[in-house]
């Protein structure tokens, strides 16, 4: 069956991964877009997704990829008007809003995917098939970007619900809850908060793990030039490092074999595979932990930022 798809904010996300993963799936068809100020050449568009979900019954799905603070809102709109959901990462502006649309698509016995893109890179599995049985002794993630060069002009980024440095370190902490075979949890954190923003540039957290392992993540927006972001984990048996946001493996230094870099073409694989079987993926782990950071962070001011 070829599922009628309408998208939701055609803003960075949606032109540079979605619609070209839409396109390459015989599973999807992108049938409306709903967005204030932007359209898809070709695709009939509308400026809110009520008036879309109301002009076009056929439309059995849509992928949400907005900024989290708007996601909500929108998610319960397609529920309840029957229609299975995709949700980009973080799944909602907070965990108990996210509970909601778990419990509406339950109720309405529709489909709720709540997205982590980073999982689906290329050398994540094989990461997490590596671990499996180790003794892992240290975990730390150095998740390090330039904020001007991977989010030019997004105010949303520094506003309440659009959670800083945490935007791209959830994927980082994806990664890290998707490899580890044990659960941890967050002991310790300091957020670094420019003096005119809402949200850190930076942050420090320490987790505590049942099995004895160092655990911990440096994130980082102040960064000049090439991008870092690698997870590296001391096992007793060796070192393996997750590189280019789990595109890449190394065991001791040399790089191995993991296949082709997927991750938007693996989430609508996932979604088709979801809607096929009635099922809901929603995994809230990465988010528990940035929410627990805010709740638990020592909070330090820096200099402001400004673009
Ligand atoms: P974006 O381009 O700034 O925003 C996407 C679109 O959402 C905007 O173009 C805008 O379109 C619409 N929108 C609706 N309400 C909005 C509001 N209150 N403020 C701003 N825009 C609003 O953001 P993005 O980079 O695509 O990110 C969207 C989501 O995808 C985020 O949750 C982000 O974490 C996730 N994501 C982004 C990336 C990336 O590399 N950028 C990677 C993976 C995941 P209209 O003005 O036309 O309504």
């Amino acid at each position: 069956m070829t599922h009628k798809l309408a998208i939701v904010g055609v803003g960075k996300i949606a032109r540079d991964q979605h619609i070209p993963a839409i396109a390459a799936n015989p599973n999807f068809e992108l049938t409306a877009t709903a967005s204030r100020n932007a359209e898809v050449g070709g695709v009939p568009a509308w400026r809110d997704l009520a008036s879309l979900l109301d002009a076009k019954p056929e439309i059995n799905c849509v992928s949400l990829c907005t900024p989290p603070q708007v996601r909500y809102s929108d998610a319960r709109l397609a529920l309840e008007a029957g229609r299975h959901v995709m949700l980009e990462k973080p799944p909602g502006a907070t965990l108990s809003e996210v509970h909601d649309l778990v419990r509406i698509a339950k109720e309405r016995e529709l489909t709720l995917f709540a997205t982590w893109h980073s999982r689906h890179a290329a050398a994540v599995a094989h990461a997490r098939n590596w671990l499996r049985g180790k003794k892992i002794l240290r975990l730390a993630i150095s998740w390090k970007e330039d904020v001007r060069q991977w989010h030019p002009g997004q105010e949303w980024i520094w506003e309440a619900g659009g959670l800083g440095i945490f935007d791209p370190g959830i994927n980082a902490l994806s990664v890290m809850t998707e490899i580890l075979p044990q659960s941890v949890h967050l002991k310790q954190a300091e957020l670094f908060f420019p003096s005119n923003r809402q949200t850190p540039i930076a942050a420090q957290l320490e987790f505590h793990d049942p099995c004895e392992a160092e655990i911990s993540a440096e994130l980082d927006w102040r960064e000049q030039g090439p991008p870092a972001w690698n997870i590296e984990v001391e096992t007793t048996v060796g070192t393996a490092k997750l590189s280019e946001g789990g595109a890449k493996m190394e065991i001791d230094g040399t790089e191995t074999a993991v296949g082709h870099d997927a991750e938007y073409p693996g989430l609508y694989a996932r979604f088709a595979d979801l809607l096929d079987s009635g099922e809901s993926d929603v995994d809230l782990k990465p988010m528990l932990h940035v929410s627990d950071a805010f709740t638990l962070g020592k909070r330090v001011t820096v200099e402001p930022f400004d673009w």
